[in-house]
């Protein structure tokens, strides 16, 4: 990796790439959230299958047919779920027929399945379930022991659609006990997929894609980032034929992305665990002050495995007035030498807004962090403390002073 533009041999590896189609009513009037989709990306992913679209359909034959033929057009996998009931608006077996041009057809073996289950139900089966035996010509039928809707798979030199039911427990069953077997068996697929997430913090998200311009632009290790209150996480994702080949790819992407990064790059893990792990190895204990119940810093800390125990005190103090920055500057450093020497641990940590918000609407907050040498670190930014989440980009703010503070880095 390293150098930008470089060739990459596993840029070009072939992976299957599938669409999913949701269908039902429910699910466009927003009654039923839309799980299996979820579930059916993640496995799919999981088994390095890549999942190009996903689209909800209404329960009408045309609109079934033209999504399914849609999705063929771009993709060699379709996977549908619901409207594999009895009932006359469970159109999915005849938008499946409608879009491979094939009539549906009676299987009496079907039938007879069906009618099983509800005899081991002791109940006596409705005439319209009936109407669950009908399958597109040539289909191959997939045996539904958890429920009586079965399921198909329709292979033509178009591609290849799987329609699995909508409950989702069936769904579940069927893709892991049918579809699964069928992608390694019948398709083929070996592929190993790895995916390794780093943390970063003290960049904007715009900053870091810059920097790490060239790996996330490549497909083969792709490298996305999603932002929280000024955490980032970087997810590598690396396809291979061979678990060595996939971990040799991480391995790479993250050197690259830990070089660039630097102290920025906080690890594998999130930083307020990252920070109670640095606390906890040098057993150094954290006194907290707070000028608001909000209490951001405690709050995060907390969140984390071992943060109780790091914290060896807190005040929240909402009724400090600070008129301006030089004001909340000072009393948070006088709030932090509070605390630490009240608790006498070795790190005083505080924040302190100023009294009223500027004109743009946000809030200028001064955090600052006393070790026993004194003042260490101490940083004022403007946050909009209108919105809950603005809280939460000062304890980002605090943790990551901290951390840089433990880590040795240079002011
Ligand atoms: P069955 O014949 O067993 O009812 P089906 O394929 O007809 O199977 P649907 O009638 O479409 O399934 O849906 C049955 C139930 O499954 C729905 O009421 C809903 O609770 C759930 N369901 C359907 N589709 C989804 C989905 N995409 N995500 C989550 N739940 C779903």
């Amino acid at each position: 990796m390293g150098e930008p533009g470089s060739p990459n041999p596993h840029q070009n590896i072939k992976t299957m790439q599938a669409e999913i189609i949701a269908i039902g009513a429910e699910l466009l009037l927003g009654a039923t959230v839309d799980t299996n989709s979820a579930y059916l990306a993640r496995q799919l992913t999981a088994c390095g299958v890549g999942v190009g679209r996903t689209t909800l359909v209404g329960d009408h034959v045309e609109a079934i047919a033209a999504a399914v033929r849609e999705a063929l057009g771009r993709a060699d996998l379709v996977i549908c779920t619901g409207g594999l009931g009895p009932t006359l608006d469970d159109l999915t077996r005849d938008g499946v027929a409608l879009a491979f041009g094939r009539p549906l057809e009676f299987q009496a073996a079907l039938l007879d399945q069906i009618a099983a289950r509800f005899a081991a139900m002791k109940r006596a089966m409705p005439e319209s379930n009936r109407r669950q035996a009908y399958v597109p010509n040539g289909a191959r039928v997939i045996e539904n022991p958890r429920g009586t809707a079965p399921a198909f798979l329709v292979e033509d030199a178009i591609g290849t659609v799987v329609v699995l039911p909508g409950v989702p427990h069936e769904m579940r069953y069927l893709f892991e006990h049918a579809v699964i077997p069928y992608l390694r068996d019948e398709r083929g697929i070996t592929t190993v997929i790895l995916v390794k997430t780093l943390h970063a913090s003290g960049l904007s998200e715009s900053m870091i894609g810059e920097m790490i311009a060239d790996l996330m632009s490549q497909s083969n290790p792709s490298v996305g980032i999603s932002a929280k209150q000024a955490r980032y996480e970087l997810r590598i994702t690396a396809h291979a034929e061979s678990c060595a080949e996939a971990e040799a790819l991480l391995a790479a992407a993250s050197s690259t992305i830990i070089e660039r990064l630097g102290t920025n790059l906080i690890g594998d893990e999130p930083l307020a665990t990252t920070l109670v792990k640095l606390l906890a190895q040098r057993n150094m204990g954290l006194a907290l002050h707070e000028a608001t119940p909000v209490a951001p810093i405690f709050r995060a800390l907390t969140a984390v495995r071992g943060g109780a125990e790091v914290i060896r005190g807190l005040v929240v103090h909402p009724l400090d007035q600070a008129a301006d920055e030089t004001a909340a500057a000072a009393l948070a450093h006088a709030a932090a030498a509070s605390v630490a020497g009240r608790w006498r641990t070795a790190l005083g940590l505080a924040a302190q807004p100023v009294s009223s918000p500027d004109a743009s609407g946000l809030t200028a907050v001064s955090v600052a962090l006393v070790a026993p040498e004194g003042l260490v670190r101490q940083t004022t930014r403007r946050y909009d403390l209108r919105q809950p989440e603005g809280w939460d980009f000062v304890a980002t703010l605090a943790l990551d002073l901290t951390r840089r503070y433990l880590s040795g880095e240079p002011v």
